[in-house]
């Protein structure tokens, strides 16, 4: 049974529209995410650009800044506190990955953790992991919904992780942890990898690598959850092998991906009321 992340984000976006517009009516204030993106990777540029159109049909408003490839660690940082600081914006998402000669923990770090709609700070991590109110990463919190929309119970179930990112495999671990499953990492380190894959009943791939996981690493009947997301539409999981195994998988298009944003626009209305709330 395929996991349709299209619909179920769908719903999230439509309760985020209902959201935004009481709340624009209710004070004059429109929820606004101010999108950032350092250089001109294509792939980037797509995703920013699919970003502030999803937010512009969900009433969102969208500011958008973009630097050049050559931009340093100060410059960015500046941006992104001068956005932290500015009272009609109320999300801020730095696109990922920025250039390489960029520290982009400092980067991140720049965002106020009220702003930080993406769940990308150390603020937001350590909420999560202590059960502490804060925004999720919004791939993570992406896929809970997406488990939650499938009534998976995930109490007592061994979830296995590949990937351990900051942003995507360590903190759905450790969402999956909070909800008592039973949670192992996985990682470029891992010896016999297959061999922990096997035992997983959810297994995630968040990896990086085009079709890395076949239906020779899923336990059959395991749910799969494939947040890859490569060159050419492909994901981390060999779907036509893996399908025939799983009881339930994410399509790649059209699974994880549109979770995403549909977290990070509800976060970013979650994230306006909460600033009108508090002036
Ligand atoms: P990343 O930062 O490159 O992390 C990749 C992880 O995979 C690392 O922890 C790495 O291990 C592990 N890994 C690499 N090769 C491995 C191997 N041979 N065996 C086992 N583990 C291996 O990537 P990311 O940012 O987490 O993204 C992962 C994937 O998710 C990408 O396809 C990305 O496009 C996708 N993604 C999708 C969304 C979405 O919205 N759908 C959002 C974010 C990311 P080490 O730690 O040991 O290096």
């Amino acid at each position: 049974m395929l996991m349709d992340g299209t619909a179920v984000a769908h719903r999230i976006l439509e309760q985020a529209v209902a959201d935004a517009a009481a709340l624009t009516a209710a004070t004059g204030v429109t929820p606004t995410l101010a999108t950032v993106l350092v250089g001109s990777d294509p792939a980037s540029v797509t995703y920013v650009r699919m970003k502030q159109n999803r937010s512009a049909k969900a009433g969102i408003g969208s500011r958008h800044v973009e630097l050049p490839e050559t931009a340093t660690t100060a410059e960015l940082v500046t941006t992104l506190t001068e956005l932290s600081q500015d009272p009609d914006v109320h999300g801020i998402l730095l696109q990922h990955p920025v250039p390489s000669h960029i520290d982009e923990r400092a980067a991140f770090e720049a965002i106020a953790p009220e702003k930080d709609v993406d769940g990308v700070t150390m603020h937001s991590f350590a909420a999560m992991a202590f059960g502490e109110p804060g925004f999720a990463s919004a791939t993570p919190g992406g896929i809970m919904r997406l488990l939650d929309a499938h009534s998976v119970d995930l109490a007592g179930k061994h979830a296995v992780v590949v990937g351990r990112s900051p942003i995507l495999g360590k903190p759905v671990g450790m969402l999956l942890l909070a909800r008592d499953a039973t949670v192992t990492y996985c990682h470029s380190k891992t010896a016999d990898l297959a061999s922990y894959t096997r035992q997983a009943d959810i297994l995630v791939a968040a990896v990086g690598r085009p079709r890395f996981l076949t239906g020779e690493a899923v336990k059959p009947g395991a749910i799969v959850i494939d947040a890859g997301y490569n060159p050419g539409n492909v994901g981390d999981v060999d779907f036509d092998s893996a399908v025939q195994k799983a009881s339930l998988i994410t399509p790649v298009p059209g699974g994880v991906g549109p979770m995403t944003i549909a977290v990070l626009l509800e976060q970013t209305v979650a994230a306006a009321k909460g600033q009108v709330g508090r002036k």
